[in-house]
């Protein structure tokens, strides 16, 4: 049927009898390319039906989809432990596979579930992991361990190789590089790790060919408080960050319980502090919180008062 429809093109005779012959010559190869075509064909079909299906991307291993659920809980095994501080610990949990990433946006967290000793009652609480957000093969918690706290006093005496259920991503934060070149950030305590984790992402060098979806960012002025110089959680690497870029990445102590000699923030983080350390509002900056609920509150009348609109200001 083909031939025939050959025929009936306006190609002289000589190239219509070449091309004849090659067909004829080349028929088996021509068949299976053919096959190589449809097959693939096929693949990409059932992909664009299961998309749109399910709502969902069929993800490959290396993603969200094959080890986060948003709504499941899903064990996840204690690979090894570090002891950061007198109340502090890096937990690092497994990944399926040593190629596998967790696949949590940016800003994003966990939500990890457990049933207490002798408790009938679940305990849930949100965790941001502080390792880069493409590790391969696990990621890794750091837990400030406070002495009535339910899910940290568990964590605390979790063994390698126990579980825990671990659900994600979540949360609402989005970083739109198109209207955000500048961040402020006041963190206390363990409120640190979301901050880390987007500070870190955001300084990377992306001239080395790195992902630039989300950056790079313009400046970010952390102001991070604690109670005590020991407090202070992820001290070197972010005094190592600031060094590193020192026009983009500025970092502000502050201590409520200072030894004589601190030289940095004194008492709690202050609107003149705030003023000093990240600025008045500007187009294209937001500021970012996450600390204990009565920092939160009083950080967000600061904010107001200097003048940031509600929109401007991130709680984590
Ligand atoms: C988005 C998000 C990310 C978080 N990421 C981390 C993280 O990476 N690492 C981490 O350690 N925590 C993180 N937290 C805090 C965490 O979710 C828990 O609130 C914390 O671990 C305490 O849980 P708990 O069950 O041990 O204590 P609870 O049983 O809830 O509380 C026991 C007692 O501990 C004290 N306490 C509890 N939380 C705080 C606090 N934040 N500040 C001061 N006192 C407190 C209170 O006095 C309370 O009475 C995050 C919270 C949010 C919202």
């Amino acid at each position: 049927e083909n031939f025939d429809r050959l025929e009936k093109t306006n190609m002289s005779s000589d190239a219509r009898d070449q091309f004849l012959e090659f067909l004829n010559g080349n028929a088996y190869i021509i068949a299976a390319l053919t096959a190589v075509v449809a097959m693939v064909g096929h693949f990409f079909l059932n992909r664009f039906m299961m998309t749109r299906a399910t709502g969902k991307k069929e993800d490959g291993p290396a993603s969200a989809g094959a080890v986060l659920d948003v709504d499941e809980f899903r064990p996840f095994a204690l690979q090894f432990v570090e002891k950061v501080s007198h109340n502090t610990k890096i937990l690092r949990f497994a990944l399926p596979d040593s190629s596998a990433t967790l696949g949590l946006p940016l800003g994003q967290h966990l939500s990890l579930r457990i049933v207490p000793d002798g408790d009938t009652d679940e305990v849930r609480r949100s965790y941001t992991p502080i390792s880069p957000l493409d590790a391969r093969g696990s990621f890794d918690l750091l837990i400030k361990v406070y002495p009535e706290g339910k899910m940290t006093q568990f964590l605390d005496k979790l063994r390698v190789g126990e579980t825990v259920d671990v659900r994600g991503p979540k949360g609402n934060f989005r970083h739109d590089p198109a209207r955000t070149r500048k961040y402020g950030m006041i963190a206390g305590g363990s409120g640190i790790t979301p901050m880390w984790q987007v500070l870190t992402e955001l300084l990377k060098d992306t001239s080395d060919g790195n992902d630039t979806s989300t950056g790079p960012i313009d400046e970010i002025s952390l102001i991070y408080a604690n109670e005590t110089e020991d407090d202070i959680l992820l001290r070197k690497p972010m005094e190592t960050l600031a060094a590193a870029h020192p026009t983009r990445f500025r970092l502000y102590f502050v201590l409520n319980k200072p030894s004589e000699n601190w030289s940095s923030g004194r008492g709690f983080v202050s609107e003149t502090m705030i003023r000093n350390e990240i600025g008045g509002p500007e187009r294209g900056k937001r500021v970012l919180l996450c600390g204990p609920l009565p920092m939160n509150k009083a950080m967000k009348t600061h904010l107001s008062n200097i003048g940031y609109a509600e929109e401007d200001v991130f709680k984590f």
